[in-house]
């Protein structure tokens, strides 16, 4: 670069991909702004499971204790059968994941880990109520455009700006997003409610039903279940969509009374409509790429998709940090080799939803190994 100014990042989205990828180049000492389009960042009322392959990644961003001493550690994971209870596969979990794998399988309130990404970012580096309307090649740059009328010139654009990304739209043109019929149920709440003990971490296997059931604090005082269940006519993917108590249970009938307990004791339930896109060959071009959902969205069968996203920014700012902005057109192309073939491949297995079923659909060494900070990029 001629004139020295510093590189212009522009990240569109602040989810966890968004916010991990600004984080990760602020560590590596590049500077970027997020565009986010809502006003302000909300809670989302959802647990989620980092396996170790996330949880390093909040490791070199100085957050794995701050998220540790706020998550839920399962010694177990039961997968069960629906309606006897039999264990179809107990998955170790505690201290044997976290020899083997370096880095422990952390459960939490969604809250904890945004809390934790965001706390990495200064505030003037997040413009909130930014809603992206246009992205346009400018010679070696990208002109962003918003609602508001505003634009903004950058030497590098990043879409993770989720499953109906403006950047990937720009990318690979019109493509239909694919609804699976299936919806998932949720909700967190005060473990004293149940009444009784039940599994700290638990997936009931049905016929096209399953449950995940798992405590997301250390005193095991919250709760969180994702019930996924056929329900073809709904088609709303929202963090707030409100799902009705009684059609939740009537789908789980015949299920075992631990199960249907977490179900019944729920105060709320809210609905996401779980959708997809085909693995796509490419998603950048030489000044514009993605991460997480705009690249790669999957359903959360395999709780992989925040964690594919956190890889992704990682590996994406090591290699931003290797070169000034004319090296960024090389760095995108080693980027997308290095990520789709596994991203690819989770998005296929999590769409089997076998994963965890008995011994045999449990191979964890190839998702639960990888280390986006430490690995060699090829
Ligand atoms: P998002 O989180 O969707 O963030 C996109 C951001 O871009 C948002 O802030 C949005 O407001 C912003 N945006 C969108 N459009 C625009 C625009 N035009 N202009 C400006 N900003 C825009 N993953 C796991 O790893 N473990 C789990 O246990 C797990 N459980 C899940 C349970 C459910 C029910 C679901 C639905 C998903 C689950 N996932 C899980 C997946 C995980 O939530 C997603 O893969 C992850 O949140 C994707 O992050 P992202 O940053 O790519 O996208």
């Amino acid at each position: 670069m001629s004139d020295r100014r510093p590189p212009r990042i522009a990240v569109v989205g602040a989810g966890i991909g968004g916010l991990t990828v600004t984080a990760a180049l602020r560590k590596l000492g590049l500077p970027a702004t997020i565009y986010e389009q809502a006003p302000a960042f909300g809670r989302v009322g959802a647990g989620i499971q980092l396996t170790p392959n996330a949880v390093k990644v909040l490791r070199v961003l100085g957050l794995e204790q701050q998220v540790r001493a706020a998550a839920f550690a399962p010694e177990v994971g039961y997968n069960r059968d629906a309606r006897t209870g039999d264990v179809t596969f107990l998955h170790p979990m505690g201290k044997v994941t976290e020899d083997r794998y370096d880095a422990p399988d952390l459960s939490m309130h969604r809250a904890v880990l945004h809390g934790a990404l965001e706390s990495q970012i200064p505030h003037e580096q997040i413009a909130f109520g930014k809603v992206l309307a246009g992205v346009d090649r400018e010679g070696d740059a990208v002109r962003l455009s918003f609602e508001d009328g505003d634009s903004v010139v950058a030497d590098l654009v990043i879409g993770a700006d989720g499953i109906h990304s403006i950047v990937r739209h720009t990318l690979v043109g019109e493509e239909a997003l694919s609804f699976t019929g299936r919806v998932a149920y949720r909700s967190v709440y005060r473990s004293e409610r149940l009444g009784r003990k039940i599994d700290d971490r638990v997936k009931w296997w049905g016929e096209e039903r399953h449950i995940v059931t798992y405590k997301i604090d250390p005193r095991r005082e919250e709760l969180y279940f994702i019930a996924s269940t056929p329900e073809p006519d709904f088609e709303v993917e929202s963090w707030s969509a409100l799902g009705d108590r009684d059609t939740l249970l009537a789908a789980y009938e015949g299920f075992h009374p631990d199960a249907r307990i977490v179900l019944e004791s729920a105060p709320d339930v809210r609905k996401w409509a779980l959708a997809v896109r085909k693995p796509l060959q490419s998603w950048s071009d030489e000044r514009i790429t993605l991460l997480g959902d705009a690249a790669h969205p999957m359903v959360p069968y395999m709780a992989q998709g925040a964690g594919s996203a956190m890889e992704d920014a990682i590996i994406l700012a090591r290699l931003l940090s290797k070169t000034d902005p004319d090296g960024y057109p090389a760095a995108l192309k080693v980027y997308e080799a290095h990520r789709i073939p596994r991203t690819t491949r989770i998005q296929r297995a999590a769409s089997q939803n076998k994963w965890m079923h008995t011994a045999s659909d449990t191979d964890t060494d190839w998702l639960y190994g990888y280390d986006a900070w430490n690995g060699i990029i090829d």
